[in-house]
């Protein structure tokens, strides 16, 4: 068994209390620069304005601050890439936005998320579905997303080591899966792992050549006459790393 396949597989068990589900501290320093992200995403004159009331919700309650390094809390809220350690970095708040309302994510569903990186998007989504699944293939941010995730109470969130190429075939099928690093293709496996009616959304295209010029946002969606593909922003993720790397395609 190699490192990854034998990656410790962390659940966040605890909560804070059996009653009260994540939320941001009363005496919270951020609380005010968090209303402002959330009315600059919502704002018509954003670039991509995010308009689901549930999606603001959420947003206005994860405390963003604390999925970055301390030093890095007070840019925690502006639109930009922080870097949580490791060469990775936290995808903008926007883009997060707008990302989660693309998934569609609905009460009842089962999400899967690959590149787990701080927590942070993982722990929106798990406001907004009944179980949030995520992959991430470094195992310290594996580890430190899932001490965030559990110190903040975010108690139907699992998060797992390992390479998340193949999806988590154990956990399948999955209403939604979101993906937040750019293979050069669209995997398989993630697709097989869809309920019908479910959503995968994921950033294809590694600079250029393939099928795809640049980077861009890619919404498959599996409908009982296929798969239906639709291309949405041009985007700039980083790499999926591991298998996504030693395969042109996996069809
Ligand atoms: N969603 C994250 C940001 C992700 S950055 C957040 O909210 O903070 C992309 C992450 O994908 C990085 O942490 C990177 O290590 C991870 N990654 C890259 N290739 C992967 C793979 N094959 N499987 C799982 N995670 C991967």
């Amino acid at each position: 068994m190699n490192t990854l396949s034998a990656a410790l597989l962390l659940s966040c068990g605890l909560a804070w209390s059996a009653e009260a589900p994540a939320q941001t501290p009363d005496n919270d320093p951020y609380a005010s620069a968090r209303a402002s992200m959330v009315a600059r995403i919502a704002a018509p004159t954003a670039e991509h304005p995010v308009t689901d009331s549930r999606v603001l919700d959420a947003l206005r309650q994860v405390p963003r601050h604390l999925f970055v390094p301390k030093s890095l809390a007070p840019k925690a809220y502006s639109e930009e890439q922080l870097s949580i350690g490791k060469g990775q970095t936290i995808s903008e708040p926007a883009i997060v936005a707008y990302m989660t309302q693309t998934l569609e994510p609905r009460p009842a569903d089962k999400v899967l998320e690959v590149g787990t990186g701080s927590g942070y998007q993982a722990a929106v989504l798990s406001r907004l579905a009944k179980e949030v699944y995520t992959i991430e293939i470094v195992p310290a941010l594996a580890k430190q997303a899932q001490s965030t995730l559990q110190g903040l109470g975010y108690d139907n969130v699992w998060v797992k080591a390992g390479d998340g190429y193949r999806g988590w075939p154990e956990k399948a099928p999955f209403d939604a899966i979101i993906v937040t690093c750019a293979p050069d293709h669209i995997p398989a496996g993630l697709v097989d792992q869809l309920q019908l009616n479910g959503r995968l959304l994921i950033p294809v295209g590694v600079d250029k050549g393939g099928k795809w010029k640049t980077q861009a946002l890619v919404v498959v969606r599996k409908t009982d006459k296929g798969m239906v593909e639709e291309k949405r922003l041009n985007v700039h993720f980083g790499p999926m790393k591991g298998e996504a790397t030693k395969r042109k395609s996996s069809r």
